[in-house]
């Protein structure tokens, strides 16, 4: 501003200079408008902002006081005016359009007050030959407005579209801050979809791979996969891309951006906004609006592909290998379950352990790898007979665990013989069979330890009566593996 000041005052020192003589009251007038203001504006380097602020505001209103001297002094000339003009430019682009236009306000009241006083005789200036004082001074102010109107509202636009990328930037950080409490991809993607429509004023929104659930494919995301960035669309063809209709009905002006693909994701998945209908027809898409949403499916990315990588690692924590059923240690933490509901809500439950028969030969005939793909058919079939409420497991080597629910061990010993049944009947490079034994709890059993006793008497017991067997646990399994043990000492 004080730069702006000088140039100001040298304008107008060439203008006294040519058309009157620079008195010294002139000097006097212009050095303690230079100081004045020169002073005020220094306080910006204070420490104190509030101080700052108003000795600013002050030194604004000093220079509208000067600007109308200075017009007064001068009389109506065009350079004059337009002096006054460039000091609201520079007030509404280096302040705020709001000073601006209070300044303007004030400038007005200076005129009137200065009209005033030349009629009544207190001041007298210059006047404009030809041109009455009442308008010149209406004159003043129309062009005053006018030019304070089209700089502030051009301040206005340009201020409020600040603010808004501020606000998208601030509501950007707050998204990445709140994706990394996200540990699963369907709770990063639902966060996505929501900032989106909350924040960046999508009507709806959904995150979508290239085909559909249903396996159609969408051309409009097929096309937008061959762009690079967003790509847009008025409205979606039902029928090419029916999955992505379906999720987004009657959309109407969209957007779909692709989220970059980290490691080694192999499904492209996009960003899908709908903005909806607009009251004008030809309303756009904001070119920021996009910028952040391309950004938010950035930060997205990084936060699903993290979570991904947790979401493998826990499986595997939880998982056999090599057959894809639940291994050993989450059996152990899914039977200390059962056991609490058994104990805390009365829900009782039974134990199968299943053991392939003359499994060892089947290795030493076929090799390893045999019988590696045999155990993957095992487990598929006890998966496929077994139902949706059992648990199975892989109990250790060629051993698996079925553990149900809510059930008694007469129900539970169908099922396991419909195991028994299923598995040479399986396709398998081998056919095997299997012997099972069967345990309950509160019928064979009072907690976890005993029941698995019971479950593995029950199994030898079906191993020593000639396998491909179901045994039930019973008060008699003992008597009856001490019996067999008698009978083959004696053989
Ligand atoms: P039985 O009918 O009495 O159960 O005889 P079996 O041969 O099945 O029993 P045994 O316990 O003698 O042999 C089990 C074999 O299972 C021995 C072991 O090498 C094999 N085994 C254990 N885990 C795996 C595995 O992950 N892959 C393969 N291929 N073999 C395994
Ligand atoms: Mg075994
Ligand atoms: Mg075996």
């Amino acid at each position: 501003m004080q730069a702006f000041r000088l140039v100001m005052v040298a304008v107008l020192g060439v203008l006294v200079a040519v058309h009157s003589e620079v008195t010294a009251t002139d000097g006097w007038v212009v050095i303690s408008y230079l100081l004045g203001t020169g002073v005020l504006s220094a306080t910006v380097l204070a420490r104190y902002r509030s101080l700052a602020l108003r000795a600013f505001s002050i030194s604004l209103i000093t220079d509208g006081i000067f600007v109308q001297l200075a017009h007064d002094r001068l009389g109506h000339q065009a350079a004059v005016d337009v002096v006054v003009a460039a000091q609201l430019v520079a007030v509404c682009l280096l302040a705020s359009y709001r000073t601006g236009l209070k300044l303007a306000v004030w400038q007005s009241l200076l005129i009137v007050l200065t009209w005033r006083a030349q009629e009544s005789g207190l001041l007298h200036f210059v006047q404009m030959a030809g041109v009455d004082r009442e308008s010149a001074a209406i004159g003043d102010m129309v062009m005053l407005w006018l030019v304070v109107l089209t700089t502030s509202v051009a301040g206005a636009i340009n201020e409020r579209e600040l603010r808004r990328r501020r606000y998208d930037a601030e509501a950007l950080e707050r998204l990445a801050a709140a994706l990394l409490t996200d540990d699963t991809s369907a709770a990063v993607r639902e966060r996505l979809r929501r900032f989106v429509v909350a924040e960046l004023g999508a009507a709806r929104a959904v995150v979508s791979p290239r085909a559909g659930e249903d396996g159609s494919g969408s051309a409009f995301l097929n096309l937008a996969a061959t762009a690079t960035g967003a790509t847009l669309t008025l409205r979606l063809d039902p029928r090419r891309d029916r999955a992505l209709d379906a999720a987004l009905p009657g959309a109407r002006r969209l957007a779909a951006i692709p989220l970059p693909t980290v490691g080694v994701q192999r499904e492209l998945v996009f960003l899908v906004l709908d903005f909806g209908a607009s009251r004008w027809r030809s309303a756009r898409v904001e070119r920021r609006v996009i910028a952040s949403a391309t950004q938010a499916a950035a930060t997205a990315a990084l936060a699903m592909a993290r979570a991904r990588l947790m979401e493998q690692a826990q499986r595997a924590a939880v998982t056999d290998g090599l057959t894809g059923v639940a291994n050993r240690r989450a059996f152990d933490e899914a039977l200390a379950g059962y056991e609490r509901d058994w104990r805390e809500r009365a829900v009782p439950f039974v134990l199968a352990l299943i053991d392939v028969d003359h499994f060892k030969r089947v290795n030493d005939v076929h090799g390893h790898p045999v019988g590696d793909a045999v155990l993957a058919v095992v487990a598929r079939v006890l998966t496929e007979q077994a139902g949706s409420r059992a648990f199975v497991a892989r109990y250790g080597g060629e051993e698996f665990a079925l553990v149900m629910p809510a059930m008694d061990t007469a129900t539970a010993a169908v099922i396991a013989d419909r195991v028994r049944m299923a598995l040479p009947e399986a396709e398998s490079p081998v056919r095997v069979t299997a012997s099972i034994g069967v345990a309950g709890v509160p019928e064979d059993a009072d907690g976890i330890q005993a029941v698995v006793r019971a479950a593995d008497d029950a199994l030898l017991l079906a191993k020593r009566t000639g396998r491909n067997r179901v045994v039930i646990a019973g008060p008699d399994t003992q008597a009856a593996l001490l019996q067999h043990e008698a009978q083959s000492d004696r053989t």
